[in-house]
């Protein structure tokens, strides 16, 4: 195997403790029994996983790293923003995160209101609740789940394209953490940040050259270049700009369902060459 391809790192991944549907121990068997020799547990705006995940990953001596993606608002947009080797016990990680989740009900209770009253959808929010094992983390992910289980569409994209996504009807606008309150807790808590899947937002590219300087100067050291949300072509691209800032290059599925992921635990190409990995000192 070539040095590149070792190890088969996948730091991006969600539990029944946000938006996936496997339960942590489950998703440390997967990672495991896919080949994962390095693994992280990234739950959204939730740290709840974490003892679980550590646990079965131990008993599997699969190596494990405690992380978290964290939903910021950066000029007007949703970011996130991972965390990687945090301190599950910090108190200003904690209380951050503990002051993003609250903004998620009010939130869910104005998405299901506009969701209701589009024709033939009604039950939205009891429906999407029932589909969220974790109440303070109910995402736009368990109304999409709900409407296709109702046969409103016909597949979770199909939601997004045309009731969830940004620009659409049942979107609500939400002001997440701050991009330097979420670095400055991930870092509080001793963790490295990371830039999740920088593809996918829809920045100009002077945006987005003014949001990785700031995210550098508060302190952010990576971005993710080969993830579950990036064509293969964004490869080469954010290991150009992973060059060009000197960010260390991160690798992960963003894995939620067996039904949903387009991509498996473990299943992504490894990082290009000539990046430095965010776990050159980890292994
Ligand atoms: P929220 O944090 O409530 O805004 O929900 C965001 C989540 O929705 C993301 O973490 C994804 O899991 C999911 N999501 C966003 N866009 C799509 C899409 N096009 N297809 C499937 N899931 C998506
Ligand atoms: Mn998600
Ligand atoms: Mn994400
Ligand atoms: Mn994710």
């Amino acid at each position: 195997m070539a040095r590149s391809s070792f190890p088969n790192a996948d730091l991006h991944c969600h539990s029944v403790r946000s938006d996936g549907v496997l339960d942590p121990a489950e998703l440390a068997r997967r990672a495991h029994a896919n080949g994962v020799d390095l693994w992280a547990l990234t739950d959204h705006d939730e740290l709840s996983g974490l003892a679980d995940a550590a646990q079965a990953a131990a008993g599997l001596g699969l190596p494990f790293v405690p992380g978290v993606e964290i939903s910021v608002t950066w000029a007007g947009r949703t970011v996130h923003i991972v965390g990687l080797g945090v301190d599950i016990g910090d108190a200003d990680l904690n209380a951050g995160l503990a002051s993003v989740r609250a903004r998620r009900d009010g939130r869910a209770v104005e998405i299901a209101r506009r969701l209701d009253a589009l024709p033939g959808i009604s039950g939205s929010y009891q429906g999407a609740l029932r589909l969220a094992p974790n109440p303070s983390l109910i995402s736009r992910t368990h109304f999409a789940r709900f409407l296709v289980q109702q046969g409103h569409c016909a597949s979770m994209q199909q939601v997004f394209d045309r009731y969830l996504g940004e620009d659409c009807q049942a979107n609500v606008p939400q002001r997440w953490a701050g991009l330097g309150e979420a670095v400055g807790w991930i870092i509080h808590a001793g963790g490295r940040a990371v830039v999740a899947h920088p593809g996918r937002y829809r920045y100009s590219q002077m945006e987005a050259g003014a949001f990785f300087d700031e995210f550098r100067q508060l302190g952010g050291q990576g971005i993710e270049v080969v993830t579950g949300s990036h064509y293969p072509a964004q490869y080469r691209e954010y290991a150009d700009i992973a060059r060009y800032y000197g960010f260390l290059a991160s690798r992960g599925s963003d894995f939620h369902s067996p039904g949903e992921s387009r991509v498996d635990l473990g299943a992504l190409p490894p990082l290009p060459d000539g990046l430095t990995p965010v776990w050159y000192d980890w292994i």
